[in-house]
């Protein structure tokens, strides 16, 4: 087992906490896990150690609980977190405000910070800061290193990150857009520069990063010049509970007329939106299946998701001005075959060509699913935002 050197690398979500025990040097995973539903009786812990996955339903009644929990499963198999030889424990934290676009250090002022602007993402950096506080009680020892998912999109130029409103209320409050997922989109758009044996500071590409979330950018020789996502994860494409674009009129509808609070429309907006909102069903499997038993309503959410997805490529083909990738990541842009094909139909004229039995060919590799004749390259970059964190993190720690 290749532990000593491994990095821990934590996700907390605000009922949830992932995680994965990955050497940064050899990518391999020696653990992971999923911890779900924390704080409610249903609670439930999916740990997997090479290969062999166990689920159990136990009460888990707080993050720390949670992991106290996963350390001794950790324990059980002979494996001491705290004596093992981790190098760092690396927490993913969703944004970062103005104040972090490098991958940070963890101390008590740092933590303070996170809290501090936890007014912009109050859905995610609370639960993040739990787990950073857990972890750190039960491994006091370890360096701890928060990675921002908003990092990545931090340079992005002054007319994208702007919003049109008063300069003097979007100032004083920190409103601009921030982008997300950006540890996503930095790891494969460098992979797919390495896929295609050219120098990352040399590809113009698009990012497709398909998940339950799901986000584009826009990347210039490595550079982002615009993203979907804004202040918040809400913003731009259609995703499985979130609606994505919305004119903001609708909004002040939503709360004069239809009488609903600001955290009603935000539930509405966030959890009960996007494909699950438009057909009953969020995850993009099920959507599929409905549409092939003939539901007309799953047809016309898959029909908006694809709409939105090719007014981003539009975009961003016109803001690149040239371009070398469309790269396809992340849940469904790394498995829907059907999808990446309807995204991408009928622009022969842009030099974008999918070949259809490529695209079908199913692998846990970057491929190429683009025509021979295609000028612009058409990939499937499998993300590693795990690996990604453990990498920058090690980094970090070395250098402190
Ligand atoms: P992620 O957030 O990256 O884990 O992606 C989750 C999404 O990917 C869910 O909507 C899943 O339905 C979707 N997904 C996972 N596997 C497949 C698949 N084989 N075909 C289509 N969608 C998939």
């Amino acid at each position: 087992m290749s532990v000593p050197g491994s990095v821990l690398v934590l996700n907390a979500g605000s009922s949830s906490l992932k995680y994965q025990l990955v050497h940064p040097d050899t990518g391999v995973v020696t653990a992971e896990g999923l911890c779900e539903r924390i704080g409610d009786t249903g609670s439930s812990i999916t740990h997997e150690l090479n290969g062999v996955e166990v689920t159990e339903r136990i009460l888990l009644p707080d993050h720390r609980a949670a992991f106290e929990r996963v350390a001794a499963l950790f324990a059980e198999d002979g494996i001491d977190l705290a004596t093992a030889g981790l190098r760092a424990v690396g927490h993913r934290v969703v944004h970062g405000g103005r104040t972090f676009f490098l991958p940070t250090l963890i101390t008590e002022h740092v933590m303070s910070e996170i809290e501090r602007i936890s007014s912009l993402a109050p859905l995610h950096n609370p639960a993040n800061l739990v787990g950073i506080r857990a972890a750190a009680e039960l491994l006091p020892d370890v360096s701890a290193v928060a990675v921002f998912d908003t990092a990545f999109f931090h340079g992005l130029p002054d007319a994208a990150a702007t919003y049109a409103i008063d300069r003097g209320v979007a100032s004083l409050h920190a409103i601009r857009r921030y982008g997300f997922h950006g540890t996503s989109h930095e790891y494969v758009s460098a992979k797919a520069a390495e896929f295609l044996g050219r120098p990352y500071g040399e590809v113009n590409q698009i990012v497709l990063h398909l998940g339950n979330g799901a986000s584009a950018s826009a990347i210039r020789g490595g550079v982002p010049i615009d993203t979907s996502m804004g202040m918040t994860p809400l913003q731009g494409l259609v995703m499985g509970t979130r609606s994505g674009d919305i004119d903001p009129g609708v909004v002040m509808h939503l709360h004069r007329v239809v009488k609903l609070s600001a955290d009603q429309i935000d539930a509405l907006l966030n959890k009960q939106s996007g494909l699950k909102g438009m057909c009953g069903e969020g995850d993009f499997r099920s959507v599929t299946e409905l549409i092939e038993q003939g539901d007309a309503s799953a047809k016309l959410a898959y029909d908006v998701y694809v709409h939105r997805l090719r007014h981003y490529l539009g975009a961003y083909l016109l803001e690149l001005g040239s371009l070398d990738a469309i790269c396809f990541t992340a849940g469904v842009g790394e498995n829907a075959a059907g999808l990446r094909a309807d995204t991408l139909a009928g622009l022969e004229n842009f030099g974008i060509i999918v070949d259809p039995e490529r695209n079908t060919m199913r692998s846990k590799e970057v491929r190429r699913i683009s025509a021979d004749g295609s000028r612009v390259e058409v990939l499937v970059v499998p993300t590693n935002e795990e690996l990604a964190i453990a990498r920058q993190a090690a980094q970090v720690v070395a250098e402190s």
